[in-house]
């Protein structure tokens, strides 16, 4: 028996003064462009309603049982600069849905219209960015990424102006929440102690629960101390896979240890950290190798925030927290051992791995050699794969330029497990698959310009099995070609 579609208002019922009560405005035609099955089936969604009426109720024109439209107050640094008052200019947060094994998940809107945050903005999205964002999502989730995920994408029936009209768009997305770090800022600006206890006990009952039995100030420790944790680990996961963020403004980092805001993030090619895409990042503040620097930055942030929970005495408070928050760069650094050393075949990883790990990236990056294959050349030598079979999967040899590097390889691998078996494990964490810039742009262009869905579809097939090599989808392993670049990704506002 399928269950109701009903929301509980959890956000909405413990945590007043956090957001405005907002409905989504009136649009003259939705209709919808992508509906995530799998994503509604994972999360135990009644499908009958979502397939008939996803148009109305993912764009917020008629209510769903139980749901009472928000728009979250946050503040947050933007590339450095602290803004007191952001929040969500164009999104809305309808309600959580409890899935069957209890848990609860945001069901949220991007486009639907002007809040009271909106500021200059005039609330809408544009049609290719949203799909953008769907594609994003799922090969991150299909990649074992922690990320947010779109559960469906609808036209509005109406143009957004940007450069140029655009056609405007809803994104229905799911997260395991919207609390950012941003949130906390925006709590403790306006030193509303009772406030940002509650805010910060929500955030533990809702994501850290092994925490509550925790009393006092270490209750607060150790929630800063998960959070880190887990950022750690998903942005080892990033650098694992190339992944560019592109924004990681303190108000678009999730408390929950999700991917969260897929703006102008894009995927490294060939390989160099000081790799960004978004046009808006000029510094390259964001730029791939910065990103372990930024997330502990804007974990500093959000530790500000939780002084006054730690202890009366405010140095007292500091030390600690700042105890915590030294601990950082050795969890970080052990993430990105693992996820590297994993990728290379090797067990047991150690400390000393390290300069076997960085010189592989650093041979790299010297020779603009794209990321993403260099893993899965290493493996198929491996497994001895013919030149044929390498050529039918778009998988290059290696250059002879490695063999040095590759003999030290080898040794650290010993002799203990076939070659061919640490190849075969090397593929299963090294996908052959990730979103190629030059594809995404194919995909997005031929849905929203021309109405051709077959090229999106074909590429989301693809990025929901980004581990295993399959001829007939050669195209898609492949960097982007030479006339494509230089790449730019823009904020989709
Ligand atoms: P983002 O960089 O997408 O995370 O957005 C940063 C801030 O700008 C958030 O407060 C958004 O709600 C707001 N914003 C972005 N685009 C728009 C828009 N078109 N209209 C209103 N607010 C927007
Ligand atoms: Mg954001």
């Amino acid at each position: 028996m399928e269950r109701e579609l009903r929301l509980e208002a959890d956000f909405a019922a413990e945590l007043e003064g956090l957001y405005a009560p907002w409905q989504a405005a009136p649009i003259p035609n939705p209709q919808l462009c992508l509906l995530n099955e799998g994503l509604a089936i994972e999360l135990g969604l009644p499908l009958a309603p979502l397939r008939t009426e996803a148009a109305a109720l993912l764009s917020g024109q008629r209510p769903i049982p139980g749901s009472r439209p928000l728009a979250q107050a946050y503040a947050g640094h933007q590339f450095g600069v602290f803004n007191p008052q952001l929040g969500d200019g164009r999104a809305l947060l309808l309600g959580e849905w409890r899935d069957p094994q209890g848990r609860l998940w945001d069901l949220h809107l991007k486009g639907s219209g002007r809040t009271p945050f909106s500021r200059g903005g005039d609330g809408k999205a544009a049609l290719g960015p949203m799909l953008r964002e769907y594609v994003l999502g799922e090969a991150m989730h299909a990649l074992g990424i922690p990320s947010t995920r779109a559960l469906a994408v609808l036209r509005t029936g109406e143009a957004v102006q940007r450069e140029r009209p655009l056609p405007g768009a809803i994104l229905a997305r799911v997260a395991a929440s919207h609390l950012r770090v941003g949130t906390f800022q925006y709590v403790a600006i306006r030193e509303d102690e009772a406030l940002l206890r509650r805010l910060c006990d929500y955030a533990i009952a809702r994501h850290y629960p092994e925490l509550q039995a925790e009393a006092g100030g270490t209750r607060y420790l150790a929630f800063l101390t998960a959070v880190m944790e887990r950022q750690a680990r998903l942005i080892a996961q990033w650098m694992g896979v190339g992944f560019i963020h592109g924004v990681m403004n303190t108000d678009n980092m999730s408390i929950a240890g999700e991917t969260i805001d897929y703006g102008p993030c894009a995927f490294l090619d060939a390989y160099d950290p000081a790799t960004v895409f978004s046009s808006i990042d000029q510094n390259g503040r964001y730029a791939y190798g910065e990103q372990p620097r930024i997330g502990q930055w804007n974990l500093v942030r959000l530790a500000e925030c939780l002084v006054p929970l730690v202890d009366a005495d405010v140095d007292h408070a500091i030390a600690q927290l700042t105890d915590v928050l030294q601990r950082f760069p050795a969890r970080y650094q052990q993430a990105w051992r693992e996820i590297f050393a994993a990728k290379l075949g090797i067990l047991a990883v150690r400390e000393t791995d390290d300069a076997l790990l960085e010189d592989f990236l650093q041979l790299l990056a010297d020779e603009h050699q794209d990321f993403t294959l260099a893993f899965r050349s290493l493996a198929a030598d491996l497994q001895a794969m013919p030149v044929a079979e390498r050529q039918r999967l778009g998988i290059p040899a290696s250059p002879a330029s490695w063999q040095p590097w590759r003999e030290r390889w080898l040794q650290r691998l010993g002799t203990d497990r076939p070659q061919s078996a640490i190849g075969a494990a090397m593929d299963r964490v090294n996908p052959i698959y990730i979103p190629r810039n030059h594809q995404v742009e194919i995909a997005l262009a031929a849905a929203s310009e021309a109405d051709d869905w077959r090229p999106l579809h074909k590429l989301l097939e693809v990025l929901a099995n980004p581990y295993s090599a399959r001829p007939e989808y050669l195209p898609y392993s492949e960097p982007m070609p030479g006339g494509f670049g230089p790449y730019r990704t823009f904020c989709g506002t």
